[in-house]
């Protein structure tokens, strides 16, 4: 089982005499259960390592306040630099530009990306009643494309319809021109993923980026990615200049580590999460909420 942080902090801190103030030592020894309550929920290894530097930097020397323990207070400014750290309040699409509006969907496949441009399309069409487009860039993927259009037929958004023999640049050519045409106020493509990142795919990404002129480009990802969050984030970030995350798979048993990891690398905010299957597992992104998670 798996002990609250906050437990532990008061088991170590609460036997210690109050001094006044937090000594180094106390707080050594309670960065060491944070270091580890961090590596559980699967924070990367250099991540955990600025965080437990921040908290200590502001944590040695602090006062120890009275009407508290030791243990609760570690406890606080650790939240306290956790939700500082993963961003401030929720953050929303931004479609403040001329329509049609362009956001780019790039991410490893698998990732859940295809699913997530059609949540964020049914979000956009029910809830600020945007008129959407969407459109498959994969063009190795049939599938993919088709996984799209069944998607859109789901949440009731239109799809660009599929021509073979198109090169991605191409089909992100004819979805602008066609959303032009048909008054559309939003044009979501959805770009081809692989398994890992790999230069021909950020080319591709990076052509149609340049063909269309994004206002975001939301990188989507797996929560339950570990150590690789940092890699995977920080090589679409310097290639294609993300300018939101979306995490997925927050339903599952992931601690939400990755939100963490991908935050501090890139310091793009999380602006949605992903928790579940169905096109209208959709939420705000709380950093409040995760850290509680991320710390157990
Ligand atoms: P893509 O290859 O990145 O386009 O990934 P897909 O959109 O095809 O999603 C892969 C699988 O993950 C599908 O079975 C989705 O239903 C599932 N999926 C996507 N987002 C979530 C989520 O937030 N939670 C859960 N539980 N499953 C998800």
């Amino acid at each position: 089982m798996f002990d609250g942080l906050s437990e532990k902090l008061s088991g170590i801190l609460n036997t210690l005499t109050r001094r006044g103030a937090l000594t180094e030592e106390d707080v050594n020894a309670a960065l060491r259960e944070v270091r580890r309550a961090l590596l559980e929920a699967d924070v990367a290894l250099e991540v955990v390592r600025s965080f437990t530097d921040k908290v200590r930097a502001r944590a040695v020397g602090a006062e120890v306040i009275k009407s508290v323990s030791p243990g609760q207070q570690v406890v606080k400014i650790v939240h306290d630099q956790l939700v500082e750290m993963l961003g401030a309040d929720a953050e929303i699409i931004d479609l403040n530009a001329a329509p049609p509006v362009a956001i780019l969907m790039v991410g490893l496949q698998g990732s859940g990306k295809t699913t997530t441009t059609a949540k964020i399309a049914k979000r956009l069409t029910d809830r600020e009643k945007r008129k959407v487009l969407l459109a498959s860039l994969d063009t190795r993927r049939p599938a993919a494309m088709e996984q799209l259009a069944v998607l859109g037929k789901q949440v009731g958004v239109d799809t660009l319809p599929i021509v073979a023999g198109q090169s991605a640049v191409q089909i992100a050519r004819r979805a602008m021109e066609a959303a032009r045409l048909g008054g559309y106020d939003v044009v979501m493509l959805d770009t081809a993923g692989r398994v890992t990142v790999d230069e021909g795919l950020m080319i591709e990404a990076a052509d149609v980026k340049a063909a269309t002129d994004p206002h975001e480009v939301l990188l989507v990802a797996d929560a339950l990615t570990g150590q690789d969050a940092v890699n995977t984030a920080r090589a679409f970030d310097e290639r294609l200049g993300v300018t939101g995350i979306v995490l997925t798979r927050m339903d599952g048993d992931a601690r939400g580590g990755a939100a963490l990891s991908m935050r501090a690398v890139t310091g793009k905010p999380i602006k949605l999460i992903g928790t579940g299957e169905k096109v209208d597992a959709l939420e705000e992104f709380h950093p409040s909420r995760v850290s509680s998670r991320i710390l157990g």
